[in-house]
Order: structure tokens, then sequence, then C-alpha cells
């Protein structure tokens, strides 16, 4: 039995009880924070357990809003930690991580939120979602639609990266290319779902999205010896990672099972930064102490980081109360620096990545230039999704191959430096 016990508002703090059906705060429009009995939830965990296992994420199963009985078609979670010692070591910091999320069925983090959104959808007997997205979530929820046997209906910018467009077609979805930005593509999908009753999985209106998310933060946990880090780096466009990563937290000090919590570390391209600004703002100004009164910076976004890329962070608010609450930090980067950092971090570790997710790495280069991150902090930067979404990008990055003629000769002259 799911422990959860409603529902309260990031805005205004209004609750709803577990029986409600909508998506947002019916009192003032605001994203909407699964609440848990907490004792119920430890008393699940001393029966049952809690950490990855066979089942990936669903292990986690005790502080999951979905049931999870039944075996689910695709390995969602159980990703890798990796330290990135020379990596680290170039900016002095001993103790840095890779959370490899690339590794996940359609290669980023967003599967988390796609796995516990479909479980509910099959919950209430819906048989079509629906997302607006600037791609991975799009192509995420039609992977796992495709698993479960679901009809995948998703809403892209005209825009979005060919990879990803031939992810989405290869899983069977029904791909609308809407002209205009995510925004307009996020309008028109709450739209039709209003109009057909599809099952929205929109990031950022569902709030079911923060509820997989989470779960990255109790593999970090468990893989830290069940312990935080001193800092997350979290890629953040439209909020939700940061919120989810934040929830997952705030979730295990609540079930008694952590004490000390991490810094929760926006990074974003300076191109696309409403939830820095709104968050460096809030701390300037002290107007935490009304979440309500809080409005969002105005952007009109466009940076080469394309699933970061949003002027309405649809889950800004509660991305920016992850920086405020949890003592963290917001860094925006050029995205010359996001560019240059595919190779430089492929290079030293192994872990090929698109640009929203090397802009982690960057946001933590600004941060030890600032002396704001001492040299044994451990820092996890998450690596929310692969290069593959965006050969384009790197191509850049990484420049071209030699050409040679096929001899010995020519060879030479190239290993020399000469063509
Ligand atoms: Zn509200």
């Amino acid at each position: 039995m799911s422990v959860v016990n409603g529902y309260r508002c990031v805005a205004c703090a209004g609750t709803q009880p577990a029986e409600f059906g909508g998506y947002l705060c019916p009192h003032c429009g605001g994203n909407l924070d699964i609440n848990y009995d907490y004792a119920g939830a430890v008393s699940r965990i001393d029966d049952e357990g809690f950490g990855v296992n066979t089942d990936g994420m669903f292990g986690f199963a005790p502080l999951l809003p979905v049931e999870c009985t039944g075996s689910f078609p695709l390995k969602v979670g159980a990703t890798p930690l990796y330290p990135a010692t020379r990596l680290g070591r170039s900016l002095g910091l001993n103790r840095l991580y890779f959370k490899d999320e690339t590794v996940n069925p359609s290669a980023s983090t967003k599967d988390r939120a796609s796995a516990v959104v479909l479980r509910r959808a099959l919950e209430l007997d819906v048989t079509t979602v629906a997302t607006a997205s600037t791609g991975n979530a799009a192509s995420s929820m039609a992977c796992m639609a495709a698993g479960l046997g679901l009809h995948a209906v998703v809403f892209v910018p005209e825009k979005v990266p060919a990879a990803k467009l031939a992810q989405l077609l290869c899983f069977g979805a029904q791909v609308l290319a809407v002209r205009g930005n995510y925004d307009a593509a996020f309008d028109l999908c709450l739209e039709a779902c209003a109009e057909f009753g599809w099952y929205n999985r929109s990031t950022g209106l569902n709030p079911f999205t923060r509820e997989g998310k989470k779960t990255c933060s109790y593999e970090i946990w468990e893989d830290l010896g069940r312990q935080a880090p001193d800092w997350i780096v979290v890629p953040t466009g439209d909020g939700n990672l940061a919120s989810g990563i934040w929830k997952g937290w705030r979730d295990l000090r609540a079930a008694g099972l952590v004490d000390r919590l991490p810094g929760i570390v926006c990074a974003q391209s300076e191109n696309s930064a409403a939830i820095s600004l709104t968050s460096r703002r809030v701390v300037e100004s002290g107007e935490s102490g009304d979440w309500s009164r809080v409005v969002l910076a105005e952007v009109n976004a466009s940076t080469v980081a394309d699933s970061i890329s949003v002027d309405r962070p649809r889950d800004g608010l509660a991305a920016v109360r992850a920086v405020v609450e949890s003592s963290g930090l917001a860094v925006t980067v050029s995205d010359e620096e996001i560019l240059q950092a595919i190779p430089e971090i492929a290079r030293s570790t192994g872990l090929f990545l698109e640009p929203s997710a090397a802009v982690s790495w960057v946001a933590v280069r600004h941060l030890v230039q600032n002396q704001q991150v001492g040299d044994n902090d451990r820092v996890i930067c998450l690596a929310s999704g692969s290069g593959l979404k965006d050969i384009p990008s790197a191509q850049r990055a990484a420049g071209a191959p030699l050409v040679i003629d096929p001899d010995i000769q020519s060879l030479r002259r190239a290993l020399a430096g000469r063509q």
C-alpha cells in the first residue's frame, strides 16, 4: 500500500487529500508536492527493505506514490556513481563524482519520472499518455509507453534535435512538432489533454514526475554509505530535476534515514537562467518567507543546451525553494564553456554527455574558481543525458578527424603533425 497522505501546494501551502485527481493547486494554480505518512513508510521499509535491486528504482517502493507490484518491463535507475578522480584533481578537488544517468533505457534521467508517471497512468486505467518536452522527456515517455503497451502522444518544439526525434518516432509515439518553442508545445499539450482525456505527463504540471526523479538521491545516499554529499550539481531547465533531487533528501530526513543534507547547485546556461536569477534575488531580498509571492524572472531562452532551454520553468518555484532551503547555489555558465566541456569530460572520465549534462561540470569549475566549494567537499555532478542525443553539438566541440591517404608515409606525416 502506498503511504501517500495528500498533496501540498509549493506556492500557497494549501493541502489536498490523497484522493485528489487534479494536477495543480485549485486555490492558486501552483504546483503540488506529494506528502507521505513517514511513520508508515518507515514501517514498510522495515518490512520490505529499501534500496536498488533487480527492479532498479522500484526497489524504493516504500517511498513511492504508486503501487510497484509486478515487474516493470524496463530497468530504470540503479545507475552508477563514478569517481572522477582525474577531472577532479585538475581543479584540486579530491572527491568529485558523476552520477551516470545515460545508462537509463532512453539514455536520460527523465526515465525515472516517466516510469512513475506511467505506473500512475496504469493505476488510473488510462490508455493514452501525453507530454510536452524539449526532447528527452518525450523520448523517455515514448520508450516506457512502448514497453508497457500504452499509446503516447508527444508535443515537441519544431527545432528538437534530430536524434531525439528519431528516438521518438522509432518508439512509435504520435509526434507533433509544434511551430514554436517548448512553452507553446506545453500549452497545446495541456489543452489537448483536457479535450481528449489523455493523462498529462508534462514536467512541472504532473506531481508524479518529481517523485521519480527523487530516486536518484536515494541511490546517491545508498552509494555513499547512507550519507549525503556536500553538493549535488543539477543541470537545470524547467526545475523539476532540482526539485526532485531535493525531494529525495527531504524524504530521507523525514524518514530518519539521514541527518545532514547536501546543498543543491542549480547549474544553468546564462542564456536560460530564470531559476538562477530568481534564486539569487530571493536570497538577497529575503523573499522566502512567503513563497506564494515569489515571481520567477522572465527570460528569453536560447542555449545550445536544448534540454535546459526554457523561458518559463514549469517547476521553477520548487527549484528555487530547493536552492534556498538547501543553502545551495545558483551558477550560470556560457554556451562556449558548455561545448568545450563535452570533450573535456569525455577524455577524463569516459562519459559522453549532451550539452545540458556537461553544464554540471562547468558549474563545478565556477564554484572552485569562486572558492565556494572546498578541496575535500564531496561533489556530485548529475550526468543527466547521453551525448548521442545531440551529435552536431559534440561535433562542434570536438572538431574533425585527420584525413590521410592509405599509406604509411601519409600516416607518418599525420602523426608528426604535418598533412
Ligand atoms: Zn496553491
